[in-house]
């Protein structure tokens, strides 16, 4: 497809460009897409305000955004599985497929990832990518691209249910309750967990997860937040329990809420390289402590589970800007993270 696109581009904090490129060319085994949602990910926020993301420093200037969703607009020779047309959401890492984690079927763990928005490697917030076809999937017809944009962070609350080893039956605790921390309700509860208490310290984003299903929200602003969890367990904890907010107090304090026997996980990404947990504690109670990267494997799943109408993940969203005003929506977020729970870019068809 021959023409001009604007790329996004972060030059330097809290500031976006809009650069004229030309579209790029698919190669053989890759599709060239129409980009049209964007989620905002904490991960993108972190190098755009502070121009580093945990011990990753940004490289300016860049291209932020990698929760995309679009639709295929032309495909190169070798592809067999998409046409032009089809709305799909993307991937956004390409593992090296070779190393032994990528043979192993942990393709998370692939020290050669290609992931989108990373220092050094161009993110989605553009008009146009081009994009290998086996890591694109497409979207039924009855799914919009909005929640293909969603899949994403979804998928990452797919994993730490997954990994808890969520059931029917299980009980479970989630602090925070951000974009993953409902990701991760929303996952437990398709995954069969009836009883989940969260506990966040924003009114919004506790007025969510009630509405998403949680059985009880706790302000821990307002009250003593691991008292009133294991109030509501009649003092046992629960079998699961997830740290999703990545602070070293709400890390130490998944010591306190696991049941005996119980597993901990930690999904939030710390800036404290070290967090001192309470091991005798939970040595006593037989506890589990395991802490998870991004997902893999999950796409299909993720998309079964939002067109099957399991997980309604479009009602985490709060916002919307339109990639015209990229700065502005980004710089909003920033300015209004309490108000905002998750923002998705727009872009014009
Ligand atoms: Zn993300
Ligand atoms: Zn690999």
């Amino acid at each position: 497809m021959e023409g001009k696109m604007r790329v996004g581009l972060t030059p330097k904090i809290r500031t976006i460009e809009y650069e004229v490129r030309d579209i790029p060319k698919p190669k053989p085994n890759e599709v060239l897409v129409k980009i049209l949602h964007v989620g905002v990910c904490g991960s993108d926020l972190h190098f755009y305000e502070f121009g580093h993301h945990g011990t990753a420093e940004a490289k300016f200037p860049m291209v932020l955004g990698h929760e995309s969703a679009g639709k295929v607009v032309e495909a190169g020779s070798a592809v067999k599985g998409l046409k032009v047309g089809d709305k799909i959401a993307l991937e956004p890492g390409i593992p090296c497929g070779k190393c032994e984690f990528c043979r192993g079927g942990r393709y998370n763990l692939c020290p050669d990832v290609y992931f989108m928005a990373c220092p050094g490697i161009e993110g989605s917030f553009a008009e146009y990518m081009t994009w290998p076809e086996e890591m694109c999937f497409k979207l039924p017809d009855k799914m919009d691209t909005i929640e293909g944009a969603m899949i994403e962070p979804l998928n990452v609350g797919l994993h730490t249910a997954r990994m808890s080893e969520a059931k029917p039956g299980k009980t479970a605790t989630i602090l925070g309750s951000g974009c993953i921390g409902l990701c991760t309700l929303l996952s437990l509860k398709a995954s069969g967990v009836a009883e989940i208490y969260v506990v966040d310290v924003i009114e919004k984003r506790l007025n969510k997860a009630k509405a998403l299903g949680a059985t009880a929200v706790i302000n821990a602003k307002q009250t003593d937040g691991i008292a009133k969890a294991l109030e509501l367990t009649g003092g046992r904890g629960t079998d699961i329990v997830v740290d999703s907010a990545g602070t070293l107090q709400t890390a130490q304090q998944t010591v306190a809420l696991l049941k005996r026997g119980g597993i901990i996980t930690l999904v939030g990404m710390s800036n404290e390289p070290l967090i001192p947990l309470d091991l005798a504690t939970t040595l006593e109670k037989e506890g589990r402590v395991q802490t998870l990267f991004r997902y893999c494997n999950l796409y299909p799943a993720g998309i079964d589970l939002v067109s099957s109408g399991f997980i309604p993940v479009k009602e985490i969203v709060t916002d919307y800007y339109n990639f015209n005003n990229l700065q502005e929506g980004l710089n909003f977020n920033l300015d209004n993270k309490t108000d905002v729970v998750k923002m998705v870019i727009e872009f014009d068809d």
